[in-house]
Parts: structure tokens; C-alpha cells; sequence
């Protein structure tokens, strides 16, 4: 489903460069969940926005459903990425005009009866019933990321990247967020997280740890 070959991205930074990500290389099949631990500034969001298809790697290359995506035409890369990934951006990216159902139902290509009942289910799952007419700049960090969650999930898409989908999340939200991330997983899709702790660790089926940009085995017994 996702295959990565040799990740390289570096940043310009005052005192030289910054490999963000160095030399990575691994593979997601379908029906996986992947979880990956890093600590904060460890390359996780380079590396997610990189196989989403949002950051072009200094050098190496990303293929989604046998799809090379950095020689696709921007275009092209924008609407295979559309149909194809549910992106869970670590700072949400809602749109600030549009309430809580409408920013979930944003993100899916035909929002017919089905999915605007699909959306009201995801809604009653990750608690945000009280808040469905809500708009983002009312809601708390944490309402937010599960109205970010419920849109990737919305469009149902074949892959999900999640960058912290937990960060503002207490310990009960963070288990509903997990446990619904497993679900999606258990009817067929494919899930990456990245986190800073650990909590995605019971949830995940492969658990992998970046240190420094480089990608390593978390502990040699955890890796199935
Ligand atoms: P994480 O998500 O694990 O906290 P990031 O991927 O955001 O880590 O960042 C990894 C490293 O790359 C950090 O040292 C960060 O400062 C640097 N970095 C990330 N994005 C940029 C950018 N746009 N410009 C300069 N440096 C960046
Ligand atoms: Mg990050």
C-alpha cells in the first residue's frame, strides 16, 4: 500500500542543514496499522506530509498503490492523493467558515444521503454530537482533532495518515480515537500514525521508532 525507498529531507537551517528525514526506507501493506514513536523533532510530520504527498523528499522516492507519487504531475498527485488518503494533519486544517458536520462532510467526494448518514454516526462515535453546528474557532484543541479524525474517516478513503491524531486528547478520547482507527483497519483499510508516546502501541499490528530522521525497529520482540 505505501512503500518509501531511501528518504532523504533536509532543511536549510542557521547553523547548516537539518536532515529531517535520513535515509528511510520501509513498507505499509494493506490492512495494517502502523504506529511509529518518535520524539518531538524526530522527522514524524516531515515524514508523514512526504507520503501523503505534500513534500517533495530532497531525494528517494514514495509510491501509494503501486503509484510512484513525486513523478506525478502536481495535479495529478493532488487528486490521487484526494481519492486515495485521509490525511489527519497535526494542526487540523479546518475550515473556519464551515461548522463541525460541514467541515466532516468536506471531505467526501459525493456527499450523498449515505454519507451525510455515514457523517452522522461519526459525529455520535467521537463524541461531538453537542458540537455538530459548532464552528472550529469555538471548539477546544481536542473537539478539533476529532473533527479532523471524523473527516479523513468521512471519505472512507483506502489509506489513513494520522499525525498525532491524539495530542490534545485525554486518556478516555485517546482510547475512542485508537479504538476507532482499529476498527477502520479490522474492515480493510490501512493505518499509519505517528505519536510521540506510546499509546498507539496496543492498538498498532507494527510498531516502528524514529530517531533523528532514521527508522528503526522499536524493540526487535515487538516487530511481528
Ligand atoms: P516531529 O513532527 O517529529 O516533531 P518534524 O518533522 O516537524 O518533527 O521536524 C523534524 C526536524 O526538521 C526538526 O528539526 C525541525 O525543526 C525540522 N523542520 C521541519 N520542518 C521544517 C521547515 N519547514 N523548515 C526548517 N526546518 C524544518
Ligand atoms: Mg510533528
Amino acid at each position: 500500500m505505501v512503500s518509501c525507498d531511501h528518504l532523504v529531507r533536509t532543511f536549510a537551517a542557521r547553523a547548516g542543514t537539518v536532515a529531517a528525514l535520513d535515509d528511510v526506507s520501509f513498507r505499509v501493506e494493506r490492512g495494517e496499522f502502523v504506529a511509529i514513536h518518535g520524539a518531538s523533532g524526530s522527522g514524524k510530520s516531515t515524514l508523514l506530509l512526504t507520503l501523503g504527498g505534500m513534500l517533495r523528499p530532497t531525494s528517494g522516492a514514495v509510491s501509494i498503490d503501486g503509484r510512484d507519487l513525486y513523478s506525478l504531475s502536481a495535479g495529478a498527485r493532488t487528486r490521487f492523493r484526494a481519492s486515495t488518503i485521509g490525511f489527519v494533519f497535526q494542526l487540523f486544517h479546518l475550515v473556519p467558515y464551515l461548522d463541525v458536520r460541514q467541515n466532516i462532510l468536506a471531505g467526501v467526494p459525493r456527499p450523498d444521503a449515505d454519507a451525510r448518514a455515514r457523517v452522522d454516526r461519526l459525529i455520535e462515535e467521537l463524541g461531538l454530537g453537542p458540537r455538530a453546528e459548532s464552528l472550529p474557532s469555538t471548539l477546544s484543541a481536542g473537539e478539533r482533532q476529532r473533527v479532523a479524525l471524523a473527516r479523513a474517516l468521512a471519505k472512507q478513503p483506502p489509506l489513513i495518515l494520522a499525525d498525532e491524531p491524539t495530542g490534545n486528547l485525554d486518556p478516555v478520547n485517546a482510547g475512542v480515537v485508537f479504538r476507532r482507527l482499529a476498527d477502520y483497519q479490522r474492515a480493510g483499510g490501512t493505518v499509519l500514525v505517528v505519536t510521540h508516546g506510546n499509546d498507539a502501541a496496543p492498538y498498532a499490528t507494527r510498531t516502528l521508532r524514529l530517531d533523528h530522521g532514521r527508522l528503526a525497529a522499536r524493540l526487535t520482540t515487538e516487530v511481528l
